[in-house]
């Protein structure tokens, strides 16, 4: 084959497509009700939006930023992730001022870039729904973007969900348990990667998040961050934890667990699930946390965020047969057109269905009329319409509703006035 498309990434075609839409429409309505607003960043960027915002340790930017060199020689990068295009923009239009809501709550829905080895799940050109919301310490914001991370699952009937929490403290919680680290992982020096060789220099935490087995071995034993925390940073992890119990809502605390961006402080969480897709391996689907720190660094104020990020792609692997079957089957009506004379009269039928706000197919090949009714069959027609010589002269057309087999022959003049009727009258005999 001539032309591919490129390593890592998909084509999502119509049948699939149907999925994106569903998911995206869903969490569309879940975002408002929590009074979230949609953002639009562009897709590419400087490239120090990503590396300052990310951290220059972190996997993103030591591995997997596509970046470039444009024509006017500007050093650019296409996003691998939503937060810091966001940050960015909630700087430049300077989001913070007095006249806007606080917290400042938007999300976004989109493609994404990382030059990653392709697996399942896996790809360099993936899409991720994120949220984030800038301008309060308060807990409360913490607990009720983590419910509506979950709201979001339970909503396409994820099952096998666990929420994973811990607390990154604050910076004097970070410098305590930072040196605690270093002197517990020191003596595995020889033993560790050779990415967590240069992680223990420069930033000890990614430490604990490395997919190296062997490291991961070591990393058990590790200091736990719990011990360290400030009084403060207690407090705003109990409240948490406390209000997640007022929700009924369960959650694992993993203090091994640290996120990829420098910026985490206070809580962190994952969403995780195993699944039949995913080799019934966990996965995580949706991760965030809170992060102090991030809209400074981009040249704002200082103001605090909480966020997430969901894999698109993830999500869709493990939405249920149930649901994707039923978003495939939407054509309410098939015209079929017998004889020389029928296509101009079929093509008036169609169009004026299509007005009147149906979904509506018909032959374009002179196709003959069983070919037409197969064709009927397989888009699941739920009405089909037949035209011929006799029906033109009579000004009618054989209207027959597919699931029950009942046809009626009705007037044109009917059918393109009033055609809802007709539609509801079948569908209420199908109840019967
Ligand atoms: P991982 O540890 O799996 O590499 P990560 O820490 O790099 O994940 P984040 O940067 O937190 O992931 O991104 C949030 C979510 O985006 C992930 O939980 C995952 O669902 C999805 N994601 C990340 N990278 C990819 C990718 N290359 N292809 C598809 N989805 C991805
Ligand atoms: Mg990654």
């Amino acid at each position: 084959m001539k032309y591919q498309r490129p390593k890592g990434t998909a084509d999502i075609l119509p049948g699939e497509s149907e999925k994106w839409q569903y998911v995206e429409s869903t969490v569309r309505q879940i975002f408002n009700r929590y009074r979230f607003a949609e953002i639009r960043t562009p897709m590419f960027e400087s490239y120090e939006v990503f590396s300052r915002s990310s951290g220059e340790t972190s996997d993103i930017v030591t591995k997997e930023m596509y970046d470039f060199e444009d024509k006017g020689h500007r050093h650019i990068a296409l996003r691998p992730e939503g937060t810091a295009g966001v940050v960015r923009a909630f700087v430049e239009n300077k989001l913070y001022g007095p006249e806007h809501n606080k917290p400042y709550k938007v999300y976004y829905m989109g493609p994404m870039f990382r030059y990653e080895r392709p697996q399942s799940g896996r790809q360099r050109q993936f899409h991720q729904i994120g949220v984030e919301a800038f301008g309060s310490d308060s807990p409360v914001v913490d607990v009720e973007v983590m419910a509506m991370a979950m709201e979001i699952l339970k909503s396409f009937n994820i099952k096998n969900m666990k929420l994973a929490i811990n607390t990154l403290g604050d910076p004097e919680t970070r410098k305590a348990y930072h040196q605690a680290l270093v002197d517990f992982l020191k003596p595995h020096f020889d033993e560790l990667s050779e990415d967590s060789k240069v992680r223990l220099e420069k930033n000890p935490l990614r430490v604990l998040d490395s997919k190296d087995p062997k490291d991961k071995e070591i990393v058990k034993d590790a200091p736990s961050i719990l011990d360290y925390l400030t009084e403060a940073a207690q407090q705003h992890f109990t409240t948490v934890k406390a209000l997640l119990d007022d929700l009924g809502i369960a959650y694992d605390v993993d203090t091994t667990m640290v996120r990829g961006l420098d910026y985490y402080n206070h809580t962190i969480f994952e969403v995780m699930t195993t699944a039949e897709a995913f080799g019934n391996k966990e996965i995580t689907v949706i991760a965030g946390g809170r992060y102090d720190g991030l809209v400074q660094e981009l040249g704002g104020p200082e103001m605090s965020g909480f966020g997430f990020g969901m894999g698109v792609e993830r999500l869709i692997l493990l939405l249920d047969e149930q649901v994707t079957k039923q978003l495939q089957d939407n054509l309410d009506v098939y015209v079929v057109g017998i004889g020389d004379k029928a296509s101009p009269v079929t093509l008036k039928l169609v169009q004026s269905l299509r007005k009147q706000g149906f979904s509506v197919d018909r032959d374009y090949l002179d196709r003959k009329p069983k070919a037409q009714f197969k064709a009927a069959d397989r888009n699941h027609a739920a009405v089909v319409l037949t035209v011929g010589d006799d029906e033109i002269a009579q000004s009618v057309a054989q209207v027959k509703d597919m699931a029950t087999g009942v046809q009626k022959s009705l007037p044109f003049a009917e059918i393109t006035t009033n055609f809802k009727k007709i539609y509801d009258d079948f569908r209420q005999s199908e109840g019967e």
